[in-house]
This record gives C-alpha cells, structure tokens and sequence, in this order.
C-alpha cells in the first residue's frame, strides 16, 4: 500500500463526464489498497475566464481581490469530484488551500508555498476517505486567499506530496509523458520512460511546458518522486523523473530538444570599453523588471565593444526604448535588435562524459545552412540563437543526428 498524490490539470476535468472519469481512475487506486490525495486545477479555460471578468472592471486588478476571484475556479471542482467520488461508492472529502492550511507568502497571484499543516488530511486518510484539494492556492499570514501563479496546481500536488512524504505524486495531463521533442514539429518524437530531475529543471525553464517550471524546482529539493501520465489513456506509464543518473551506458547523450519562440536579441554596437558598462546597459534593463536570458560581449574596434543580450519578445520594444534613453550617456553607437529568433537547445545528462556534442550540434546546424547568432552553455546544456524561420528545420535535423528519431519497426 503506497500513499499517492493525483493532479488533475483542467482539461482532465473539463466537464462532467472527464470528472467521472477521474472518479473512476482514483477509485481504482483506492480499491488496489493505496491512499491517495487529489489535487485538481479548475475546469479548462475557467481560470481566464475569471481573469477577464476581472479585468473588466479593473485595467490592473486589485491583486487581492484577483486571488478571492481566481481562487473559485478550483474550488467547484473540488466539490464536484468529491460528488463523483461519493456517487460511485468511494468517501471522498474536498478541501480549499485555506481549509488544508496551504500557508504562503503575501505575493499575490505568485505566492510561494512556504507550510502545509497535514493533520486532518491525514485523519481522514486513516478513515478511509480520498482527500480533495484545491491547486493554485493557499492562505497567508493574514489570513488572506492568495494563489500560486498560473500553472500552480502542479505545485501544489508537488508541495502535498512533500508534506505528506507521499510515495509518488502523479501528474496527470492531455500528453503521455514527456517527449524527446515535440512530437507536433517532429514526428519521429518518442516518449521518454525516464528523465532527471536536473534535466527536466532545464526543458521546463526552455519552454516545454508540461510542467510549471516551480513544481520541478519543489520536487528537486523535497526529493519527491515525479511522473508525469496521460489522463486521457489507460495504463500507460508517463515520464518518471528520477534522482540518481542510471548507470546504464545505452542512455542517450541528448535526452531533449527545446525550443522557445518568446525571444528576442538586441544588440548595443560601439560601446566604450571600460568598467561599469555591462552594468550599465544591463541594469537599466533590470531596473525596468525585463529579464535578460543571454549575454555575449564582443571586442569592437577601436578600444569600443559590442553587445548582445537577448529578452523575453513581449518586452523588446520597452528594452529597445530604455537603451535608446541611455545610448547617448554611455556613448554608444548604433542601437538594433531582431524580434524574429528562437533560442534551441539541447539538453542531456550525457553531455558531461562526452566531448564534442556541441562541435556536432554546430556542424548539424551548419550544413544546413542555419547561422548561429549567440550560444550559451551549461554542464547539461547547449542553446544557440537563431533565425525564427528555421525553427523546425532545426530541430528535426538536431533530433536526427543525436539519435532521438523513434527506431523504426
Ligand atoms: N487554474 C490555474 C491556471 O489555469 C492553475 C492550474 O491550472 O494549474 O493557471
Ligand atoms: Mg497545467
């Protein structure tokens, strides 16, 4: 018997047939012998809804106001699954982020998990009842309803489960797992039985997005045992993410490809060189709240540099606009940028015991004609900048050549 933690994302509980369904998978569970605790996001396109309705009145929300409204959307699904479970023979019980004591911090529509009180989740487990709980949100120290960031129920499955020292927390969404790439740009996709939980830190914050990129952060700390499964399909058995890198030699170099559109590159041309000017430029655009991904700088002629940074592509023209403002007061040259790139990477555990795999991404990149205007690095990761429209080339050809395309039977 294993206790085990259950998130429902919205379209898994997108109307009433769907939250029968999950009744059912949880009764399954129940009756194997296991405990199990189900977190549920609120009905699929319920959370923009109630964001709109909100901004009707108010261009900027009331950020406390925002989270009492935002906060309903789970909490009709709670009820309605703990109906369905009671319909079907199973005691279920359903608990609001503040009913449980899902403790936070005061950051509205951000907040950070900072306790869980598991006391009567634990009692009515003992008694046999399945435990209900609302994602996306908890309680501050005020006593106010705060919530989590959109996505946040997966954090707060990940949290519960923590809390709870439960034996897996199960994520249950509309993909089966997660994917070499994804499977829409490239067909030969497969999914993977296993990834770390290093890696999927790396695809998550490069714009995969099967999970909330905070859920893997809490499961890396707390040491939770994650999987990720389809809600959709029967039996199938997901994406575990583990902790120790398996011995096994067979493992692939490359274990994923991302790709993220939301980018854009700027470049500063002609700048003095001279202490104090990185911080200039970049503090600038720090103090506007825009966040700086990579940055490369280059000798320029004649005791000047260049520089290039790269931003979310929401935020390039305020970026472009702030260095304008401060071009002239570090005397800099000519000030472009290019809204039309895409950051691809590839992530891979593999990479620290092989040598050469970025030579033989740029080689793949190369031959077909690809142009990489910036690369960065870390131990288990390689992203390069380039052109937009060659996206999917990109891919597909990176996915070939480190061996991801699904063998054919
Ligand atoms: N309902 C919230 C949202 O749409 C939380 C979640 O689904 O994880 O963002
Ligand atoms: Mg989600």
């Amino acid at each position: 018997m294993a206790l085990i933690v259950q998130k429902y994302g919205g379209t898994s509980v997108g109307s009433i047939e769907r939250i029968q369904n999950v009744a059912h998978r949880v009764a399954k569970f129940k009756k194997a012998g296991h405990d199990v605790v189900v977190v549920v996001s609120a009905m699929s396109g319920e959370t923009n809804r109630l964001v709109a309705l909100a901004e009707s009145l108010q261009e900027i929300p009331d950020p406390r106001e925002l989270d009492v409204v935002l906060s309903t959307g789970e909490q009709v699904t709670i009820g309605l699954l703990a109906m369905a479970l009671q319909s079907i023979g199973v005691p279920a019980k359903s608990y609001t982020g503040w009913q449980v004591k899902v403790k936070t911090d005061q950051a509205h529509t951000k907040a950070r998990i900072e306790s869980i009180d598991d006391a009567a989740m634990r009692q009515d487990l003992k008694e046999g009842k399945v435990v209900i709980v609302a994602g996306f949100q908890g309680i501050d120290g005020n006593g106010d309803i705060t919530t989590l960031g959109r996505g946040g129920s997966d954090t707060s499955a990940v949290a519960l489960a923590a809390a709870l020292k439960a034996d897996e927390c199960q994520i249950y969404t509309d993909v089966d797992g997660v994917y070499t790439t994804d499977p829409r740009v490239v067909p030969e996709a497969h999914r993977l039985d296993k990834i770390t939980f290093e890696e999927m830190l790396e695809l998550a914050s490069l714009g995969s997005k099967v999970l909330q990129i905070r859920s893997v952060e809490f499961a890396g700390k707390y040491r939770v045992r994650l999987r990720v499964l389809s809600s959709l399909e029967e039996g199938g058995e997901g994406t575990l993410i583990t902790f120790e890198e398996d011995g096994n030699m067979e493992r692939a170099i490359i274990s994923g490809i991302a790709f993220d559109k939301n980018q854009a590159r700027i470049n500063i041309r002609g700048v003095p060189d001279k202490p104090g000017i990185a911080y200039q430029i970049l503090g600038s655009i720090a103090d506007a709240n825009i966040e700086v991904d990579m940055i490369v700088q280059n000798v320029g002629a004649e005791g000047t540099t260049d520089f290039s940074f790269t931003v979310p592509r929401n935020d390039y023209r305020r970026a472009l606009k702030i260095l304008e403002d401060v071009q002239s007061n570090i005397g800099a040259g000519e000030v472009n940028g290019d809204d039309t790139v895409v950051k691809v990477s590839i992530v891979g555990m593999g990479m620290r015991s092989h040598v050469g795999v970025a030579s033989t991404m740029f080689r793949t990149l190369a031959e077909e004609g690809i142009n990489i205007q910036m690369i960065s690095t870390s131990e288990i990761k390689v992203s390069v900048i380039i052109e937009e429209k060659y996206t999917e080339l990109a891919t597909r050809v990176l996915h070939k050549a480190f061996g991801l395309d699904k063998p054919k039977v």
